[in-house]
């Protein structure tokens, strides 16, 4: 896709060169799962546009953005109704993968959800599950 960026493993899963576990995705807008969650749940929404930040992006994507945010939102309200969601922008910030991305992380009443855990990678019959409860509207 136009677009794109060599070697960014969020354009790749965006176009489906890399795997992901996909619940959601639009010509120009993805939503897939952590594979290292915070919670259960723990996932990601990126356009497919390459872009470091989101102020590298035009207006329209950031649009999309928003509109696909809205919509993983009311899935994740299926599994509860509380959850942050995040925006790493650069490295002093905690960001790890330069694509802009989205994190929306469930929330089930841990003592400290500010707290790092442990991150544990996400198991196969984990990730199915989850695409069962997540992946339609
Ligand atoms: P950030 O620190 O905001 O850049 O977050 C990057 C997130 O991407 C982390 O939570 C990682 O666990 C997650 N991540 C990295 N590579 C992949 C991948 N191939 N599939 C799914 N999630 C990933
Ligand atoms: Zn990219």
């Amino acid at each position: 896709m136009a677009g794109t960026a060599d070697g960014c493993i969020f354009c790749d899963i965006g176009a489906h060169r890399a795997p992901a576990y996909i619940l959601y995705e639009d010509e120009t807008t993805a939503a897939f799962l952590d594979l290292f969650p915070f919670t259960r749940g723990h996932l990601l929404v990126i356009p497919k546009r390459h872009g470091a930040r989101l102020t590298d992006l035009p207006f329209e994507d950031q649009t999309a953005l928003l509109r696909t945010l809205d919509e993983i939102c009311r899935r994740t309200e299926r599994l509860t109704s509380d959850y942050n969601v995040a925006l790493n922008a650069g490295a002093a910030a905690g960001q790890v993968v330069f694509h802009v991305h989205l994190h929306v992380i469930p929330r089930y009443g841990e003592a400290n959800p500010f707290h790092p855990r442990t991150r544990v990678r996400l198991e196969d019959g984990e990730a199915q599950t989850l695409l069962r409860e997540l992946s339609h509207s």
